[in-house]
């Protein structure tokens, strides 16, 4: 049977929940243990598919194809390990469930609550990650304390400690402890009250871990276990880490988290063996060279909106030993003219996923510029359909060229919907979604990178692909398809025949990318980034090749 640990947040969001239980989890691992991460969303959305970035940031994408919380991306990047479908769920799925079950006459005429009905489908979805051989479930609970939409979560929970007995489970709780400048003091009393709501519910916590700008002087520790009823030892402290959010396990390890968890669930492990994440961690630290790289998206504001893709970039350069600053631009401002300039400083231009037609003219620019000065250039999703588009555009002549996404009477529907995405009605859960293998062409970029493999995996989020019926003209013109689906189907891979490094992919490497293991594509991307040299005549040149110019 498995041990769990609930992460609970108070005082504010967007604390850091998710960066603390996926270090936590990264902890686990390197004491030997065997885990399983979950994330549980009090909100009612069935999933975040259908949610915008404005809301919730990033979808991440799941292997077996579940629409998720950014925070799983984390869980993948510090622990090395998969997530599913089980990883992650909302209360509105939940009740989704219930409601199914009382249409369909499953209660046998009782009366349905939220206790227990709502409350015991949350449970069995926890306990469902109790699989053979799993040591510890981290289960981490979206939203504040106090959240009125939370309170069955918190209640399930809190039955699953009465249930599996306390030294089973765990209660830790992430708390903000603000320094107030005008007083130059830090404040226990919202960490105090944020205790007190859980205590009110039946929820005492094992530890706290504080969120603080400052360090916290020792009488504050104190009073923050006397009145929030933890130990002293288990008041953990975690101020903004300094360089990089990966240093964070090694922070919590310094002061004996997993020892903590161990010692509450009378486990004995040997220590944590953190050196290959701390060689990591010294490498982004110390890199030897840097590089700067333009991410074009409809976004330049949201940070959480291209998650993973900033993570993997960096994980590129951790490759190279490089640090890589990213230069982020609006699509938009591309179009009025404000953007173009900015690229003149970089050495490699990404164009990440996307939706709709904001900035898509902007993307299309940007990505002809790349071509047509050779300057690196990585599309993914969007920017692989943009880059066809802009070559069916301008290389092949193909005037009206466009995606039926953002022009349904384009002249020439260079990407288009496949028949079984034209009969989809609801929004939610109905895209491509999930792994898709794909074969590689030999000696292409595309397989170079992968080292060569003749076959990968990668995950998918989309709805159009190339349209079949343009590829022979495509490919006479210098577009190299070096990724098809088994069945040669669909294209999944393109790249510029003549251009230093120019590839585009259907599906988004950035969700497997991690920072022990840098994805291959970012990693070659970041390579060609780091070998191309600009000319001082504004024009750019790469020292492998000169760029084609069509
Ligand atoms: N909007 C495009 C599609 O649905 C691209 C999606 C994406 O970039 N994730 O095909």
């Amino acid at each position: 049977m498995a041990k769990y640990i609930f992460i609970t947040g108070g005082v504010v969001s967007s604390l850091g929940k998710g960066l603390t239980s996926a270090s936590l989890g990264r902890l686990l691992i390197s004491r030997g243990l065997s885990i399983r991460m979950l994330k549980v969303d009090p909100y009612l959305n069935v999933d975040p598919g259908t949610m915008s970035p404005y809301q919730h940031g990033e979808v991440y994408v799941t292997d077996d194809g579940a629409e998720a919380d950014l925070d799983l991306g984390h869980y993948e990047r510090f622990t090395g390990q998969p997530t599913s479908r089980k990883s992650n769920f909302t209360a509105g799925r939940i009740y989704w469930e219930v409601l199914k079950k009382e249409r369909h006459g499953d209660y046998l005429g009782g009366t349905v609550q939220m206790i227990p009905h709502i409350t015991d489908e949350i449970k069995a979805r926890i306990r469902a990650l109790d699989e053979k051989g799993v040591d510890i479930i981290l289960v981490e609970i979206g939203g504040t304390v106090g959240d009125i939409e939370g309170l069955t979560f918190l209640e399930a929970i809190r039955q699953i400690g009465l249930e599996e007995g306390r030294d089973s489970v765990m209660y830790i709780h992430l708390t903000y402890v603000p320094f107030i400048k005008a007083a130059k003091e830090v404040k226990t009393k919202p960490s105090q009250q944020s205790v007190a709501k859980l205590r009110e519910i039946g929820i005492l916590p094992d530890a706290l871990i504080c969120r603080s700008e400052v360090e916290l002087p020792d009488d504050v520790r104190k009073k923050l276990s006397l009145f929030c009823n933890v130990p002293l030892h288990a008041v953990i402290e975690e101020q903004d880490v300094q360089h990089t959010i990966y240093e964070l396990p090694l922070v919590l390890s310094e002061q004996g988290l997993d020892e903590l968890i161990l010692v509450h669930f009378r486990m004995a492990r040997p220590p944590a063996k953190m050196a290959p994440w701390r060689k990591m961690v010294d490498a982004i630290i110390n890199p030897e060279k840097k590089v700067r790289i333009a991410v074009v998206g409809k976004y330049s504001e949201l940070q959480d909106a291209y998650k993973s893709i900033f993570e993997a970039i960096q994980h590129g350069g951790i490759a190279h030993k490089a640090e890589v600053e990213v230069i982020k631009i609006a699509a938009e401002d591309v179009e009025s003219g404000k953007g173009l300039h900015l690229l003149k400083e970089v050495s490699g231009i990404l164009v990440p996923g996307g939706f709709g037609e904001r900035g898509i003219e902007g993307k299309i620019e940007v990505i002809r510029y790349a071509r047509e000065h050779g300057i690196p250039y990585f599309g993914i999703c969007l920017g692989m359909q943009m880059a066809v588009v802009e070559f069916a555009r301008n290389v092949c002549g193909l005037k009206g060229s466009h995606t039926t996404e953002v022009d349904k009477k384009a002249v020439h529907p260079v990407v288009c919907l496949m028949e079984e995405q034209e009969k989809v009605v609801d929004l939610g859960a109905t895209m491509r979604l999930g792994a898709w293998p794909c074969v590689l062409k030999k000696s292409s970029k595309a397989a170079k990178a992968y080292s060569g493999a003749a076959q990968i995996s990668e995950r998918h989020r989309h709805r159009f692909e190339v349209n079949n019926a343009y590829r022979e003209r495509f490919e006479e013109k210098g577009l190299i398809l070096s990724g098809l689906s088994p069945d040669k189907n669909l294209v999944e891979v393109v790249e510029l025949e003549g251009h230093p490094w120019f590839v585009g992919c259907q599906f988004h490497p950035e969700l497997k990318s991690q920072p022990m293991v840098p994805h291959p594509l970012f990693k070659a991307f970041i390579g060609a980034a780091l070998e191309y040299v600009p000319t001082s005549n504004g024009k750019a040149k790469s020292r492998r090749k000169a760029a084609t110019k069509r």
